[in-house]
């Protein structure tokens, strides 16, 4: 039985945070206003990388990752919601993230698919 995206249930089974580590997960205007509505400032979270923004590491980790995990889990960006759902580049189609040890134990719902795509348009 594979788990949902939004679950997070294999993350949590294995105890993962390898998506956490030396991010490079784009942010959307819609993220970076909500996150800063939890009072944090856009620079505190966020880096330029070209035109568009990404999530800050910090000694190598997302700023944002604990020992306990995601301190703003629910506010989290679009990008993270879905991985390791990714939409690639090269193959110009939707793909599980090879990174994600984990990935095989995911399933893909077409909500998904199609919430990948929208994310795909804002950035
Ligand atoms: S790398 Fe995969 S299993 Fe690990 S935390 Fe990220 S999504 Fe979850």
């Amino acid at each position: 039985m594979k788990s949902s995206l939004e679950s997070g249930e294999p993350c949590v089974r294995h105890r993962c945070v390898k998506c956490c580590i030396e991010t490079e997960m784009p942010l959307t205007e819609e993220d970076i206003r909500r996150i800063s509505g939890l009072g944090y400032k856009a620079e505190e979270f966020s880096v330029r990388d070209g035109e568009k923004f990404r999530l800050k590491n910090k000694f190598g980790r997302c700023v944002f990752l604990t020992d306990e995990g995601c301190k703003i889990y629910a506010f989290r960006p679009e990008g993270c919601r879905l991985y390791p759902l990714v939409f690639d580049d090269s193959l110009k189609k939707p793909v599980l993230d090879e990174l994600c040890p984990y990935r095989e134990e995911f399933g893909i719902k077409r909500s998904d698919l199609e919430r990948l795509l929208r994310l795909i348009e804002k950035l």
